[in-house]
């Protein structure tokens, strides 16, 4: 996963280093994957190894080391794990998503503009109502002002 350059200062300087042991050291070359990519399509540690034919698609494989917190900073080897791409890629999708909407979101709200209508509010069903501060104001006259109330 190549880092994205708003990310590239969170990284430690011996990043690089400590990348290469957990790729050709610790990892022995071979995806660390245990299933955690959720792809499902592996038992148990994914069978991938570097620079050899991905087992699904035959793709070269190339060894990137995934952040299983997301957080760049944290690289506790415990909190790294040797990922081939499709490990990785799946690993990251849900973050992705979830990071593309926060930042959408963050660029509208700069712009001025209410996130509101983002993402789908409305529910479209029959029986869907308008929440209250939405529904017109009826002006009813209270009982004091009814006729012959006085
Ligand atoms: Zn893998
Ligand atoms: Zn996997």
């Amino acid at each position: 996963m190549p880092i994205r350059p708003e990310n590239r200062r969170r990284y430690p300087a011996d990043w690089p280093e400590i990348s290469l042991n957990i790729r050709t050291g610790r990892s022995g070359g071979r995806c660390e994957c245990l299933g955690e990519c959720g792809r499902g399509t592996h038992d148990g540690r994914c069978p991938n190894r570097n620079g050899r034919p991905a087992y699904v698609t035959g793709s070269h494989v190339v060894l990137t080391v995934a952040h299983l917190d997301h957080t760049p900073e944290n690289c506790d080897p415990a909190n790294l794990r040797a990922m081939c791409q499709g490990c990785h890629l799946h690993y990251d999708r849900d973050h992705h998503r979830q990071t593309a909407a926060a930042t959408r979101r963050a660029a509208m709200e700069e712009a001025g503009q209410q996130p509101l209508f983002l993402e789908p509010a409305v529910d479209c069903s029959p029986e869907w109502t308008p929440p209250l501060r939405h529904r017109p104001v009826v002006d009813v006259p209270g009982p004091d002002v009814w006729p012959g109330a006085a």
